[in-house]
């Protein structure tokens, strides 16, 4: 009868020793370093030209376009292709950088119907998808801001569902 061997696999990440940084470290060691920030891209997915500008994008929230372009308009928050070329400019910059900061607010600023927790998601998703692929060598830092969430802002959601409450219990 043959013995049964296990084999386990431990996958750990790899670990390098980290010391915390004193004052005195940041005078005697070398923590500079270049990288880009990018934040509050906030992708309107629904920005389109057209000949009525009050529907040119629903995070003008009705308000007229003043100069609607391919890559966007003042009233409005902004559409891919002023994304992607941002990010396509990052790229062939020749710009030598150590890491990214990514501070986060992908979703647009559109009535609140317009959006939900899978478009928040998506939102992130896309922006996500198109730096790796643009940046795949890219370390980035990302962070989460107050508008990638749903609902959005939540806190102010919170205090105004307590201020509703008591009312809704009245009636
Ligand atoms: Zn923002």
């Amino acid at each position: 009868m043959g013995s049964l061997s296990v084999w386990m696999l431990l996958l750990a990440p790899v670990t390098t020793l980290a010391i915390p940084l004193t004052p005195e470290d940041y005078r005697t060691q070398d923590v500079s370093g270049q990288f880009w920030h990018i934040s509050d891209l906030h992708l309107d997915y629904s920005y389109h030209l057209t000949d009525d500008r009050t529907k040119v994008c629903l995070s003008s929230k009705g308000a007229k376009a003043s100069s609607p372009g391919i890559f966007g308009d003042f009233m409005c928050d902004s559409p891919y292709g002023l994304i992607l070329s941002s990010i396509q400019y990052i790229k062939t910059s020749g710009q030598k950088v150590d890491f990214m900061i990514w501070t986060g607010d992908s979703p647009p600023h559109v009535p609140v119907n317009q959006l939900s927790t899978k478009m928040v998601i998506d939102v992130i998703g896309n922006m996500t998808s198109t730096i790796r692929s643009l940046l795949p060598d890219m370390l980035v830092f990302p962070a989460l801001g107050n508008h990638d969430y749903w609902p959005q802002v939540f806190f102010y959601y919170l205090v105004e569902s307590q201020l509703t409450l008591p009312l809704s219990i009245l009636r």
